[in-house]
């Protein structure tokens, strides 16, 4: 096994498609360490399954995928942000074709799909459902071509090592359970979502939030966390994980019923089940509460399609369905919503620079404010990609301008409960955030979030694992969340409050900024 430097050029903490891509940008210029806390196929990345988002196909143009990308996010998209994403995706997206990506064609031509909110069939996809695998498979395989990049999987980083109000490094627990501290002249943090905030979520077990919490504790300010995107459809059965049913089901006429088997969505939107993610969450949300069951679910339907082309289009979703014994071209498929996408982060300007000195973000672990309060569907792997490639490229700029000392790890006498059962402590912290800062919020509910973070607060666990650590970094998250989920006193996007359920554009036409003082909106 290789030893872990002690300095490096760049330090890019994350493998997903943010991470890969910053790598491949930083390795003409310097040694990159690229590290990843479990193995390099374990991100969020590698189970995207819809698709990505970009404007190539004939009917299609760069104007309207921007157009339906600011509409998504209901009123607060960073225009410049979200220009730059479909205008630079176009140049990506061929890029990893030409580094082997395989997307879906008919016979030479790339076949595009729909996906809700999108005005037209624009998501490419790859081997039907595995559009992240092959996309990540791609791009490993060219950072593993290219001699300036060097993986670390199993290595935890559990902070940012700070000199005079600059990142120098990072600070990480080994997999071997020991202290180490890597210096760098920038590190990125690519470390993704946060969906282990919240009891019911799509996300893989690495998404606890590490990079939000990371940069917080080191006083970077954060954005737009009120912000979860909970996603309609993720299968509900006992005993199986909430795996996701893509929207691509949707946009190929899946359809939704409620425990009667009754269909529902034209109820509450137009465009029926091909609304927004937001509206769909709580329309099902809706159902289940005015449901009688004991424990309600409502039904994704597809038998009414044919069933050769679910299997071919769907493979791996079919698969893992009958895994659980769900048949999805004869069974109606019990699903609820769960919590899936961060739209808030680490603020970031358009080179992916947060406002601290030597420390960057990318992907889900950032906001630049191109979702605004909603993402729209498939652009999150283009938004890796693109601000990927963005920070290493600003990064790189960094190199000539600082060459730090090598850092010197000062262990800190820390502070937590030694009695805390790590485990506990996370599914309280998950199931409270589920109920009360969840799909459909209140100011008493948020409230009652808060004071019971707080009194959990007391009893954090001692940073000195990597479970602990990660339990202290969804606490963090979660009060982040609450914290500014609180101060929006509006509904806008992903976040709903029946106390205010309007918007309130003059107050809050803005983005959130949380930090220690408080919450700001600017
Ligand atoms: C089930 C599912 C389906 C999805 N489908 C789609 C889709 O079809 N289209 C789309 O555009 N988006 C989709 N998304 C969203 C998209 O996959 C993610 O937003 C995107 O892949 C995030 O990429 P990332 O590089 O920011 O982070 P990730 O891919 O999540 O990678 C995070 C990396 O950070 C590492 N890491 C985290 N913390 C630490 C730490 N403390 N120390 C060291 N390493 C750390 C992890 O090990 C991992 O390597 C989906 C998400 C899920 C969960």
């Amino acid at each position: 096994m290789k030893r872990l430097p002690e300095h490096v050029d760049f330090v890019v903490v994350g493998a997903g498609v943010a991470g890969l891509r910053a790598a491949i940008a930083l390795a003409e210029a310097g040694k990159v360490l690229v590290l990843a806390k479990q193995e390099l196929s374990e991100s969020a990345t590698q189970y995207a399954q819809g698709g990505i988002a970009v404007a190539l196909s004939d009917e299609d143009e760069i104007s309207l995928h921007l157009q339906d990308t600011i509409s998504a996010g209901d009123g607060i998209v960073n225009a410049d942000a979200a220009r730059v994403l479909v205008e630079e995706g176009t140049e990506r997206i061929q890029e990893l074709i030409d580094w082997g990506t395989e997307f879906d064609r008919h016979g030479t031509k790339l076949t595009f799909t729909r996906e809700a909110a999108h005005s037209r069939s624009r998501i490419l996809h790859a081997h039907g459902d595995s559009t992240g695998r092959e996309i990540g498979r791609a791009l490993q395989a060219k950072a593993a071509s290219l001699k300036n990049i060097v993986f670390s999987e199993f290595e935890f980083s559990a902070g940012l090592h700070v000199e005079s109000g600059r990142v120098t490094g990072v600070e990480l627990i080994t997999a071997k359970g020991s202290l180490h501290l890597v210096s760098s002249s920038a590190v990125l943090l690519a470390t993704g979502g946060a969906g282990h905030v919240y009891s019911n979520t799509t996300n893989p077990d690495v998404a606890t939030g590490d990079g939000v919490a990371m940069a917080y504790a080191a006083g970077a300010e954060i954005s737009d966390m009120e912000f979860v995107q909970f996603h309609p459809t993720a299968l509900y059965l006992k005993n199986a994980p909430r795996f996701l049913l893509s929207e691509a089901l949707r946009g190929e006429g899946a359809l939704l019923r409620n425990d009667q088997l009754d269909r529902f969505m034209a109820k509450y939107h137009e465009a029926g089940e091909l609304a927004p993610r937001d509206v769909v969450a709580r329309a099902i949300a809706h159902e289940m509460e005015v449901s009688r069951a004991k424990d309600p679910v409502v039904y994704l339907d597809m038998t009414h399609l044919k069933a050769d082309h679910i299997k071919t289009r769907f493979p791996r979703i079919y698969a893992t369905c009958l895994q659980y014994n769900v048949d999805l071209t004869v069974d109606q498929v019990p699903i609820r919503p769960a919590a899936h996408y961060l739209m808030g982060g680490v603020r970031t300007d358009l080179h992916g620079r947060s406002t601290l000195p030597g420390l960057y973000a990318a992907g889900e672990a950032a906001c630049t404010g191109v979702h605004g309060a909603n993402r729209l569907a498939s652009n999150s792997l283009l938004e890796g990609l693109v601000y990927g490639a963005r920070a290493g490229e600003a990064m790189r700029e960094q190199l000539s301008e600082s060459e730090p000392a090598p850092g010197r790890l000062e262990v800190q006498p820390a502070a937590g409960d030694s009695n805390t059962d790590v485990e506990q402590f996370i599914r309280d912290v998950q199931q409270l955030m589920w109920n009360k800062a969840g799909i459909v919020r209140t100011r008493q509910g948020l409230t009652e979030a808060l004071h019971e973070l707080k009194a959990l607060g007391e009893h954090l666990p001692l940073p000195f694992t990597r479970r602990n650590c990660e339990a202290r970094n969804i606490h963090t998250a979660a009060l982040l969340i609450t914290r500014s989920a609180l101060a929006r006193l509006e509904s806008r996007g992903a976040h709903y409050r029946t106390d205010y359920p309007a918007h309130d554009d003059a107050k809050f036409k803005k983005h959130s900024i949380v930090t220690e003082k408080g919450v700001r909106f600017e």
